[in-house]
């Protein structure tokens, strides 16, 4: 049996610093924010060069806090990708706010920067590229269109904990950069935790406004903000996960290589990988036109596999309202239809990565 993320072997293999960790906040008697948060605050701004980190409750609400602080509400339109996990999406809705999707490159899934200006009227105030799989979008583009239509640039990097764009890390490239710590990420917490990161002062200060009640002194509300602090018990986890967060982005490096190895001859497209991105494998999705059936021959086999996503946001009910046909982004449609997550994470075992080789091969 191959397990697609192995959660509870992550846990075991740091369960002595953990558990000590996460007793010392316990005999702190500090329970919200403190100097656990902020300790995490600083370290994860460092790890991802930028020079302000903001600790919150999940990924979606960093999204959300991002847009809010940036003032994009109602009548606003950002630029989303198409395909994406529908959480990038649910945060410009919250806010009152339009997506407006732009389809992918398909050789790397990220949002074609060359698709962006169509999509732009006189209402877009901002583009949220995701930076999928864990490979950075292409920002230079991004960033140029976005200076030349004074937009700001909000980045999705919940999949993408210490990838790089052309050698410096995600963390600010754009105005804000949204993090989600949730278990199955490459930094994940035991529970929800999210943070932005920025290097606007101004930005990461009005955030950690917005996630304690819009209030600096206790008691004293400058702005109707919301309660989305970062449990201070996550952030000893996270911050014991911090340390070895590099190893086990090159124990998933190692994997991707045995699968790139095994599977070149294989009928599945490969995942692409421009030569300015190191990207950190949250997930090593193939594609294929018989994905239903391989999917199912891997299952027989005892192996688990993930579809990233199997209904793309302007399908999904959810947004109904929005009247986009399923035709009207066929590569987002197109998508659901042929990828397959194989098995990956920093408890699998390279013979496991063999045995998926050797599972898809034997068909
Ligand atoms: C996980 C994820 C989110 C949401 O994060 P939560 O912490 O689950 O709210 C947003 N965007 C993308 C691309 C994600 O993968």
């Amino acid at each position: 049996m191959v397990t697609f993320l192995d959660l509870h072997a992550a846990y075991l293999e740091l369960k002595l610093e953990i558990d000590t960790a996460v007793a010392n906040v316990l005999d702190s008697g500090r329970y919200v924010l403190g100097p656990e948060v902020e300790a995490f605050e600083v370290e994860w701004a460092d790890y991802c060069e930028a020079r302000h980190a903001v600790g919150l409750a999940n990924g979606l609400d960093a999204l959300t806090l991002a847009l809010r602080a940036l003032e994009i509400g109602p009548g606003d339109e950002v630029i989303v990708p198409s395909n994406t996990f529908i959480a990038t999406w649910l945060a410009v809705s919250k806010v009152g706010a339009t997506p407006i999707p732009v389809e992918p490159d398909p050789a790397t899934h990220n949002i074609d920067p060359n698709r962006i200006e169509a999509a732009i009227t006189s209402r877009t105030c901002a583009l949220l590229p995701v930076h999928l799989y864990g490979q950075p979008a292409d920002l230079d583009p991004i960033l140029e269109i976005a200076s030349r239509n004074r937009l700001r640039v909000i980045e999705d990097a919940a999949q993408a904990h210490g990838a790089r764009y052309k050698g410096r890390r995600i963390g600010a490239h754009g105005d804000i950069v949204c993090w989600s710590f949730y278990p199955g990420k490459n930094l994940g917490a035991l529970g929800d935790a999210g943070a932005i990161t920025t290097d606007d002062k101004a930005l990461a200060e009005r955030v950690a406004l917005l996630r304690n009640y819009g209030s600096r002194q206790k008691y004293v509300n400058e702005e109707a903000g919301v309660n989305s602090r970062l449990d201070p018990l996550q952030a000893a986890v996270l911050r014991v996960k911090l340390e070895v967060l590099d190893d086990w982005t090159n124990r998933r490096r190692a994997i991707v290589a045995r699968y790139a190895e095994g599977l070149t001859n294989s009928d599945l497209i490969l995942p692409h990988v421009p030569d300015w991105a190191e990207p950190v494998w949250h997930l090593y999705v193939v594609r294929s036109s018989e994905r239903d059936a391989l999917r199912a021959r891997l299952t027989g086999a005892g192996i688990e596999t993930l579809i990233h996503y199997p209904i793309p946001p302007h399908m999904q009910e959810a947004y109904a309202g929005l009247g986009i046909a399923p035709d009207a982004l066929p590569l987002a449609r197109n998508m659901a239809q042929d990828v397959l997550s194989l098995p990956i994470g920093p408890q699998l075992g390279l013979d496991e990565a063999c045995s998926v080789i050797a599972a898809v091969k034997a068909g």
